[in-house]
């Protein structure tokens, strides 16, 4: 053992509430929180500076009524079709209305969204969307709006920032949620944190895949730690494919170069959506036109490329001075990172994983099961998104429900006295870190395990999925645990000591893949983004139903929970 643990009185830090993740949802819910009154005391915790939280990258827009001619009743109604009848209409019917109430509240405090000739904000069309509701700032929202809502929040004078510091584990006792241990990675210090409300707000899991949109940091750390927590997480076999991703990277090329008019060409030069979707085309969702590409694919109408079959998206014809007004983060990042000028070729792309519509479970005031937690943004399952989520919807939703959870949070909080810790919880912890993880003398690398869990789960938990593959995708998972137990952290150092982070964070990344597989298995039917070639219908009957897995010593337990309907029975799914 390199290490050896002191067991030492360790210093407890105290607010009334803590936010883990600093992205759009974690910093809406902070600054609701602190708005509720000046009294109550909110610390945002986050593993990267804020502004690097993954939020940054949305590029195409934030969904919201904003127009004559659009209605609440039709975003949801998008929303719920789109989702295959997964979502929870109740929620998806509450998220639609307040989604123009935060576009105008980022408005007023700034956000420099594109306008119209007149003035007014801009909105451009998305897939799934029956009208064009995205408000946009140029290819940049996600940029605009996280600066937007970092200025605001570092005027508030009860909000205290953590930055750069890892959470590890969230400890809850009897059901209630009563604090959290994050090491400060400057000085690779362990801290016990307590407070009344703890609100998760950590993002996704796209990197247990190799080929994905999403930074480095989307290892869905959160949904960890409150599945070994005891809190089940919901829907994790619903993972989103972009149809767009920039190849050989993976970067995003929005779905806005879409709905400013891009097409989609295979090798014939033929825009073949026309088979998939005709009255959409382009602009179906998501779901949908992944498997088309990959079906184009398979069936050899792809590109030939230095990295294999490939589509064009071709924005060619809109210009060269829209593609710069409109699009020019895409211009820049088609030319440095692939190679080509969109003004005069076509870029390459292909599916990427993208979005994970399933997370910690939790209702629409976003409470979990435990007393005192709340989650919200894309490492919370509410469940707006479903079985696939509409693009633009998720900016929304990180907005409307980091509000709610910040200002569910400051209630309770409000109400409550102050937690204790359990002392022995957090030695445990401070031991599975450091004497387990950190001083494991074994010989394994957490890249090579990395890049095989990543390897298995493209080839294998991909956009079409057989049990056969799933089966195996598994006991190769569960082999990769097992030898995760004798991973070597080449760096003994304390300070950024970023070999124990990523090993920390493969750590969570195992889980979520084996429990993403479970769930998948499970699942004998096609629903949204599951695809099941050995099952290819949507079967209501016996699917109509949200998934939760459960945290066991022998692996996920999975249970079921109906889906909420209001006012649209399931009925088929056509574009
Ligand atoms: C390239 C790209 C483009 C996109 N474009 C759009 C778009 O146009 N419209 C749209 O609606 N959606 C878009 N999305 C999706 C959307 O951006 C995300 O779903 C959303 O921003 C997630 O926000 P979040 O607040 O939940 O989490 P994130 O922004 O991912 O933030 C997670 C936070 O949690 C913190 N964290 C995680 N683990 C830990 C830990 N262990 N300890 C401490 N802190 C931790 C991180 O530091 C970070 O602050 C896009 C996504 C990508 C990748």
């Amino acid at each position: 053992m390199r290490y050896t643990l002191k067991v030492r009185w360790m210093e407890t830090i105290t607010h009334d509430i803590i936010i883990v993740g600093a992205g759009i949802a974690g910093l809406r819910a902070a600054i609701a929180a602190a708005e509720i009154s000046n009294k109550i005391d909110v610390s945002i915790l986050s593993k990267v500076h804020p502004i690097r939280s993954h939020s940054v990258c949305a590029q195409g827009g934030t969904a919201a009524t904003l127009r004559e001619g659009d209605s609440y009743n039709l975003h949801a109604w998008d929303t719920v079709k789109g989702s295959d009848f997964l979502a929870d209409q109740n929620v998806a019917e509450f998220f639609v209305k307040q989604a123009p109430k935060e576009v105008i509240t980022l408005e007023h405090w700034g956000c420099p969204w594109s306008r119209t000739p007149d003035g007014k904000i801009n909105q451009r069309p998305f897939g799934g969307h029956s009208f064009p509701r995205a408000c946009f700032a140029a290819d940049m929202t996600g940029l605009h709006e996280m600066h937007t809502l970092y200025g605001r929040a570092v005027m508030q004078e009860n909000i205290t920032f953590y930055n750069e510091w890892f959470a590890t584990s969230i400890i809850i006792q009897n059901n209630i949620s009563k604090g959290l241990t994050a090491i400060e990675l400057k000085t690779g210090e362990m801290h016990a944190l307590r407070a009344k409300a703890i609100i998760m707000a950590t993002g996704g899991c796209e990197r247990i895949y190799a080929f994905t949109t999403f930074s480095h940091t989307a290892t869905g750390d959160g949904m960890t730690i409150a599945y070994r927590a005891g809190v089940p997480l919901k829907d994790m076999e619903f993972i989103q494919f972009h149809p767009t991703g920039l190849v050989p990277s993976g970067v995003l090329i929005t779905e806005g170069a879409r709905g400013e008019g891009g097409y989609l060409i295979n090798a014939d030069g033929e825009r073949f959506m026309k088979r998939y979707a005709p009255e959409k085309m382009e602009l179906a969702p998501r779901d949908i036109i992944a498997r088309a590409e990959t079906t184009e694919i398979q069936e050899g109408r792809g590109l030939d490329g230095p990295y294999g079959p490939y589509i064009a998206l071709d924005l060619r014809h809109l210009g060269e001075e829209k593609i710069k007004e409109r699009l020019p983060l895409i211009h820049d990042v088609a030319i440095k990172l692939g190679g080509v000028n969109p003004v005069e070729e076509p870029i390459p792309i292909k599916p990427a994983a993208h979005y994970s519509m399933g997370g910690i479970h939790a209702n629409i005031r976003t409470e979990t099961p435990a007393s005192g937690l709340y989650a919200a943004g894309e490492g919370a399952c509410l469940s707006i998104h479903g079985a696939n989520r509409l693009g633009t919807n998720s900016t929304s939703d990180c907005l409307v429900f980091g509000f709610v959870a910040g200002e569910e949070a400051a209630k309770y909080a409000l109400s409550k006295d102050s937690r204790e810790l359990p002392q022995d919880k957090i030695l445990a912890e401070e031991r599975r870190v450091f004497d387990q993880v950190l001083g494991s003398e074994g010989d394994e690398r957490v890249s090579v395990l990395r890049d095989e869990m990543r390897r298995i789960m493209n080839d294998k938990v991909w956009i079409f999925r057989r049990e056969d593959e799933l089966q195996s995708a598994l006991k190769e998972i569960r082999q990769l645990k097992k030898r995760f137990k004798s991973v070597k952290i080449e760096d003994e150092g304390r300070s950024f000591n970023t070999g124990l982070v990523a090993a920390l964070q493969l750590d969570f990344t195992l889980d979520l893949a084996e429990v993403t597989i479970i769930s998948a298995l499970a699942r004998t039917e096609s629903r949204g983004a599951h695809s099941r070639l050995d099952y290819p219908k949507r079967d209501d009957e016996n699917w109509l139903k949200h998934t939760l897995a459960y945290h066991t010593k022998e692996g996920p337990r999975l249970e079921y929970i109906p889906v909420t309907i209001t006012k649209w029975p399931p009925s088929a799914r056509a574009y």
